[in-house]
């Protein structure tokens, strides 16, 4: 049987024991996963809001659904074992405001007032002011939204455009190639993965993507996307090179920003190029003694400093976090001896 609550027993009214997760991404998965490996849960009421329709899936894993992986079989967990440890999950509910001096968020799906917010509300993807983006046919890849239009478009078409030679867009170019797709990667830069790689580097990545029939095309600029008025594709991208590149599908993979807008809204001192300012205990700029919110509605009377957590990939990947560093700050973040997760898969040979 369940024990219950700490704070129900110590007669906490409000909103005084409940902890707000804002993002349901893989790191407020894993930050739920740790609270109830360490019983945590069972001390407070938790709220993950997530605006994508799906509970936690491994977006590391998302170009499998390119080789027919389920989108489900991507999923961190069912959506039952949130309610079956007690968690509340609100999937489709946008964060719209957090109201730090109310204790407060403002959601598409209602309020939730809390005693400490993490902030993992993680990057979208970059859109340069690229005339035509807009467009059907014209994606970005972050979401399993996106990797199920994507690839129900790829049934019909025949031609790709990638605008981007990071990462994901190799690793996009490699799982559409693989279905057979024709695929042409247009690159900013003067070489693929160049802040990875170095430029010898980059040219042996270029050399083994061409080799699996990929065509690459670096030092371009896209100038714009539009409808294609000759019949065939009906997308084209030019360049300012004067090139024109005809395509049923293009997607646009060129980078990542921090959603940290929320944040700014929020008062919270961000980086002037983007993400929350913390300090080493991931502590964000806004703090609050308990004190002088007890005669808030939404405020808490728990015996806790309340703060506003942001947390990011790190900590996924750091499997030793202790949780226990939301009731206390005794614990600095670790820096050190986190695991390696990319991998890139372009290398492989034709299926
Ligand atoms: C195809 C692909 C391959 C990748 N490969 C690698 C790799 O090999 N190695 C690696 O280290 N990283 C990789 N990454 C990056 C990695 O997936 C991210 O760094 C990681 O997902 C970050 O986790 P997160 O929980 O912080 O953010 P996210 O996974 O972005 O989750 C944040 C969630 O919060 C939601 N959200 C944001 N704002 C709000 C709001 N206001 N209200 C409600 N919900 C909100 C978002 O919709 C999202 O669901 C890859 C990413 C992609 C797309």
């Amino acid at each position: 049987m369940r024990k219950p609550r700490r704070a129900q027993e110590a007669g906490v009214a409000g909103n005084g024991d409940r902890l707000v997760m804002i993002g349901g991404g893989m790191v407020a998965w894993r930050l739920c996963r740790q609270l109830v490996e360490h019983g945590l849960h069972r001390e407070r009421r938790i709220t993950v809001i997530g605006d994508e329709s799906c509970p936690a899936y491994d977006r590391i894993r998302l170009s499998e659904c390119l080789e027919g992986t389920a989108p489900a079989d991507l999923a961190l967990d069912r959506r039952e074992w949130y309610g079956d440890h007690g968690i509340e999950l609100l999937l489709g509910a946008t964060a719209l405001a957090v109201q730090p001096e109310r204790n407060l968020v403002q959601t598409t799906l209602g309020e939730r007032g809390y005693a400490q917010a993490v902030l993992a509300t993680g990057a979208r993807p970059f859109l340069p002011p690229t005339p035509g983006a807009e467009l059907p046919g014209v994606f970005t890849y972050r979401t399993i939204a996106d990797v199920t239009a994507i690839t129900a478009l790829a049934e019909r078409g025949r031609r790709v455009v990638i605008v981007g030679g990071g990462l994901l867009g190799l690793e996009l170019a490699k799982g559409l190639a693989d279905r057979g797709l024709n695929v042409c990667i247009l690159e900013r830069s003067p070489g693929l993965m160049v802040r990875q790689l170095n430029p010898v580097a980059s040219g042996i990545l270029r050399a083994q993507v061409e080799g699996l029939g990929i065509a690459v095309h670096v030092d371009v600029r896209v100038e714009d996307i539009a409808t294609n008025p000759e019949r065939g594709c009906p997308l084209v991208v030019r360049t300012a090179e004067r090139l024109a590149h005809p395509a049923d599908l293009v997607v646009i993979a060129a980078g990542v920003r921090p959603r940290d807008e929320l944040a700014r809204a929020a008062g919270l001192t961000c980086s002037p190029s983007g993400g929350v300012v913390t300090d080493r205990f991931l502590r964000t700029s806004v703090r609050w003694s308990s004190a002088s919110r007890s005669n808030d509605p939404h405020g808490t009377k728990a015996a806790l400093t309340m703060h506003l957590w942001c947390r990011s990939l790190p900590l996924f990947l750091q499997s030793s976090t202790n949780p226990s560093i939301l009731l206390s700050i005794h614990e600095p973040y670790p820096t050190a001896g986190r695991r390696r997760a990319t991998h890139l898969g372009t290398l492989r040979p034709h299926r």
